[in-house]
């Protein structure tokens, strides 16, 4: 954590009991309750984490004492929380999480009242109060007298899912499916979703562990290595891994192969407009997106919308233009509108299911059939001043091809992309690129090598 700064680009984060401490937990509620006002109503529910118990205590003394109204929601993935925050009438609301980060690492973030995380005006807000101590104690008569427990979040959460997709046409088909929710919350609402469906389900590290001892809360496929072999051995019709609050899915194909979230997005996207054709065709995402996106959904009139790098920018970017087909991060995270902006585990499961059963084909079919390109993705260590030359002196070799310039530079052409950008949070730059073959990738990385040797001799 930064001093002066507090939220990162999803949240505060921190390792528990080292920078993730009830002193920080106890003034960030006294902020946050300060914010929202006395009287306010919030919904507070958090992961299965390490010092989540303690975390939301702390929190929750906190926001009481300024008088706000706290509903205490258990543990639910942070989709659900979101979901229940925007339709049961409630001003805001507190996750206890820190998402994919390592198991030592806890965190906090602030939802709107229209379930969003907060915009990033009022999370500075919060931030000033935090810092000045500016903090709102009520009289001792206003400090409201009890927490209430509110224990339907999950419940309502998986109604809603199931709500948007045809239940008979899926039943129909008799899928068997494995899920891997990480140990934590994501056991309390995907598999559920699946059987309402009709679905057979096989879960894997489906037991609540705060230690995390199935594999690591990041659904990458070096950490999906064993659940992928399961998924292969087992014959089922696809596997699905969340990462620790179940706002990704991850998909593992019937032939146990991980596909990338940018690669799910695609055939989603794509079928969405099956699902709804008189919805406007924008997709948005972040520029750390395959394009590939593009060269696939072109033929069918959509335009990609490219945004900087974070879910809670292209979820408010996608709720002020209000014309949004769908919306993903190629980490797994992806929004359907309908149901809410953000990003929803439970909510891409559903909508993968009734894909599955209006194609017919298997899974690994609809993967096989898009392009194959070769992807590259790696960082460099260096201060954010240098990364900013590279981006220029990439941007300048690069200057005769389309370019997007809002997060880094991301250079488009017909056989390849490649984006370079300063980390938001670290020392480093980030290289991706992906090309139609893998001499052309290992090339375009050499010559965004030689670039940054460039930038580096002068200095
Ligand atoms: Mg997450």
């Amino acid at each position: 954590m930064i001093m002066g700064k507090l939220f990162g680009t999803d949240g505060v984060r921190g390792i528990v009991n080292k920078d993730m401490t009830p002193e920080l937990a106890l003034r960030l509620g006294r902020a946050i309750g300060t914010f929202f006002g006395p009287g306010k109503k919030l919904l507070v529910g958090r992961d299965i984490r390490v010092g989540g118990e303690m975390i939301k205590a702390a929190v929750i003394s906190g926001l009481l004492s300024t008088g706000v109204h706290v509903y205490d929601a258990g543990l639910a993935p942070t989709p659900a929380i979101q979901y229940v925050v925007k339709k049961r009438g409630f001003d805001g609301g507190v996750i206890i999480t820190a998402s994919h980060n390592p198991p030592e690492y806890n965190g906090i973030k602030v939802i709107w009242h229209d379930g969003i995380e907060l915009p990033r005006d009022k999370e500075k807000e919060v931030e000033e109060i935090y810092f000045e101590g500016r903090f709102n104690s009520v009289s001792w008569r206003e400090v409201p007298r009890e927490v209430k427990i509110f224990p339907y979040v999950n419940d309502i959460y998986v109604d809603a899912v199931v709500k948007h997709v045809d239940a008979e046409l899926i039943r129909k088909r008799g899928f068997t499916i494995v899920i891997d929710p990480a140990n934590s919350v994501g056991a309390l609402t995907s598999s559920r979703i699946a059987q309402k469906l009709g679905v057979k389900v096989i879960t894997i590290n489906g037991d609540l562990n705060p230690l995390f001892p199935g594999r690591k809360p990041e659904p990458t496929p070096e950490n999906l290595e064993s659940t992928a072999k399961a998924v292969a051995s087992m014959g089922v019709d696809f596997g699905l891994a969340h990462d620790g609050d179940a706002d990704r899915a991850i998909v593992i194909d019937d032939k146990g192969r991980v596909q990338w979230g940018d690669r799910t997005a695609i055939l989603l996207a794509r079928y969405l407009l099956e699902k709804h054709p008189d919805f406007p065709r924008k997709v948005y995402t972040a520029v750390s997106s395959s394009t590939l996106i593009e060269n696939v959904l072109r033929p069918y009139g959509v335009e990609v919308v490219w945004l900087k790098v974070g879910a809670i920018d292209i979820a408010r970017e996608m709720q002020r233009r209000g014309d949004a087909l769908c919306g993903f991060e190629e980490n797994g995270g992806f929004m359907y509108p309908p149901h809410q902006l953000v990003r929803d585990g439970g909510m891409t499961l559903a909508l993968l299911l009734e894909m599955l059963a209006k194609d017919k084909r298997r899974i690994s079919e609809l993967y096989d059939e898009l392009p194959q390109w070769h992807l590259i993705k790696t960082k460099i260590h260096m201060d954010r001043q240098t990364a900013l030359k590279v981006v220029e002196r990439v941007k300048e070799h690069f200057k005769n091809y389309r370019l997007i310039t809002i997060d880094g530079v991301k250079v488009i052409a017909d056989d390849f992309w490649l984006l370079v950008r300063p980390s938001g949070t670290e020392p480093l730059l980030r290289i991706m690129l992906e090309a139609k073959n893998k001499e052309l990738a290992e090339e375009l990385l050499e010559t965004v090598k030689s670039l940054i040797g460039e930038v580096l001799g002068k200095q």
